[in-house]
């Protein structure tokens, strides 16, 4: 009887002591930035529960890491573009001597607004960052209406410059609990998109609505609209789906992130379709402040 109890432990250790070992050597190829290893689960018992949690990190982990790795690629080729063409422009000045005084302010121009995109995208990533590591801004009771008047009072002579109309329809006590600067963001940049991508002579509806728990706004446009098959995309860092034609426009390509990070870092919920007709509708959907709240 001892004899056989002493072989039972022995061969029971045994299978013990190699299931802990894979897992050792799963968290050593961890440890050593192998995100892609995955140990084999076996049997039902707390090792197994254990194995498969690893499995669930090193899965999660990979993911994190390749969106990261993404990211990092997607802002240094931004970077580079504006780089490469101020590099270009000023070699073109300081190699042509005889270049005419009028031709030299055309680059420096040039150069000018490519910084100017520079800062752009910089601002963005620094904005997105701010959030990514948890930052809220010191809220207040913002009246939504009020914050689309001023941001529309910047947008307006780009409106005229495409012969865009505003059509306005602006509810009363729209109130959320946020910053100012948020709200402006956030309204500002789809606003700004839905004149930046309309047709020449386009229409442009704006309308604020309270309801009972949250406040709706819907910016609706007449213009180039978005595939179906992009519409998912739009909120990811980067993309863009004419990327010439978002250039050309001076856009980033990370407005609707920090849109979307926005929004839902203050509860909210933002969505996108087109119209029948051609265009685009976007609908933010922000908790609504009742006055008992706000008191
Ligand atoms: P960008 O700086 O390029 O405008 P955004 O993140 O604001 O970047 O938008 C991402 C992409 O979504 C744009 O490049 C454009 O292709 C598309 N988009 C956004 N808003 C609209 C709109 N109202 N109508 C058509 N396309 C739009």
């Amino acid at each position: 009887m001892l004899v056989f109890a002493l072989l039972i432990g022995f061969f029971l250790s045994r299978i013990m002591t190699r299931r802990i070992s894979r897992l050792i050597t799963g968290i050593d190829e961890l440890q050593a930035g192998e995100y892609s290893t995955r140990v084999k689960v076996s049997g039902r018992d707390e090792l197994a529960t254990l194995a498969m949690a690893f499995n669930d990190l090193t899965e999660r982990l990979e993911s994190t890491d390749a969106v990261r790795k993404r990211f990092v690629s997607d802002a240094s080729h931004e970077l580079k573009t504006p780089l490469a063409s101020i590099k270009l422009l000023t070699d073109s000045i300081v190699q042509n001597e005889s270049m005419d005084v009028e031709t030299v302010r055309e680059f420096v121009q040039d150069i000018g607004t490519e910084a100017d995109r520079l800062t752009r995208i910089t601002e963005r990533l620094l904005a997105l960052t701010r959030m990514d590591n948890g930052y809220v801004a010191p809220r207040t009771a913002v009246d939504l209406s009020d914050v689309m008047t001023d941001a529309l009072h910047m947008l307006i002579p780009l409106a005229e410059q495409k012969s865009v109309q505003i059509h306005l329809d602006l509810a009363e006590d729209c109130i959320v609990y946020s910053s100012v600067d948020e709200i402006y963001q956030v309204l500002f940049n789809l606003v700004e998109n839905a004149i930046k991508y309309n047709v020449q002579g386009g229409r442009i509806w704006i309308r604020t609505q309270r309801q009972v728990t949250a406040v709706r706004v819907e910016i609706e446009d007449t213009g180039i609209g978005i595939p179906e098959e992009d519409q998912a995309k739009i909120f990811d860092r980067f993309y863009r789906v004419d990327k010439a034609r978002s250039r050309q426009a001076g856009g980033t390509g990370l407005g609707l992130s920090i849109v979307r990070d926005t929004v839902i870092v203050n509860g909210g919920s933002i969505s996108v379709r087109s119209r029948s007709q051609g265009g685009t509708c976007f609908t933010v959907l922000l908790p609504l402040l009742r006055e008992e709240e706000a008191q």
